[in-house]
Protein backbone atom coordinates (compact mmCIF):
# COMPACT_ATOMS: atom_id res chain seq x y z
CA UNK A 1 0.00 0.00 0.00
CA UNK A 2 1.15 3.48 -1.11
CA UNK A 3 1.32 6.49 1.00
CA UNK A 4 0.18 10.03 -0.66
CA UNK A 5 2.47 12.75 0.72
CA UNK A 6 0.15 15.24 2.54
CA UNK A 7 1.14 18.20 0.98
CA UNK A 8 -1.01 19.90 -1.29
CA UNK A 9 -1.14 19.08 -4.94
CA UNK A 10 1.72 16.67 -4.68
CA UNK A 11 1.26 13.06 -6.12
CA UNK A 12 4.78 11.72 -4.63
CA UNK A 13 4.71 8.57 -2.94
CA UNK A 14 5.31 9.40 1.01
CA UNK A 15 8.99 8.10 1.89
CA UNK A 16 8.86 9.31 5.33
CA UNK A 17 6.58 10.33 8.47
CA UNK A 18 7.02 13.82 10.17
CA UNK A 19 5.09 16.96 12.00
CA UNK A 20 4.52 19.95 11.16
CA UNK A 21 3.16 22.94 13.27
CA UNK A 22 0.03 23.91 12.46
CA UNK A 23 -1.83 27.02 13.70
CA UNK A 24 -5.10 26.23 15.88
CA UNK A 25 -8.17 27.90 15.02
CA UNK A 26 -9.23 28.34 18.38
CA UNK A 27 -6.27 29.02 20.48
CA UNK A 28 -3.81 30.53 18.27
CA UNK A 29 -1.32 28.20 18.85
CA UNK A 30 1.02 25.82 16.87
CA UNK A 31 0.18 22.28 17.23
CA UNK A 32 1.66 19.33 16.08
CA UNK A 33 0.53 17.60 13.40
CA UNK A 34 1.46 14.63 12.07
CA UNK A 35 2.02 14.24 8.00
CA UNK A 36 3.38 12.00 5.49
CA UNK A 37 5.72 13.41 3.37
CA UNK A 38 7.80 12.37 0.28
CA UNK A 39 11.31 13.09 -0.52
CA UNK A 40 11.08 16.72 -2.02
CA UNK A 41 9.21 17.76 0.77
CA UNK A 42 10.67 16.41 3.87
CA UNK A 43 13.08 19.11 3.05
CA UNK A 44 10.98 22.06 3.29
CA UNK A 45 10.98 24.56 6.03
CA UNK A 46 8.51 23.97 8.59
CA UNK A 47 8.36 19.49 8.41
CA UNK A 48 10.39 18.21 11.11
CA UNK A 49 11.24 14.50 9.85
CA UNK A 50 10.39 12.10 12.98
CA UNK A 51 12.24 9.24 12.95
CA UNK A 52 10.62 5.98 13.70
CA UNK A 53 13.19 3.85 13.32
CA UNK A 54 14.70 4.78 16.35
CA UNK A 55 12.27 4.78 19.00
CA UNK A 56 12.67 2.67 21.79
CA UNK A 57 16.29 2.93 21.49
CA UNK A 58 16.66 3.61 24.79
ZN1 LIG B 1 5.35 15.75 -1.66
Amino acid sequence: MNTKCCYKNCENEATTTGLVFARHKETGKDVPTPVQACDKHKGVDGFFESDTNTQGEM
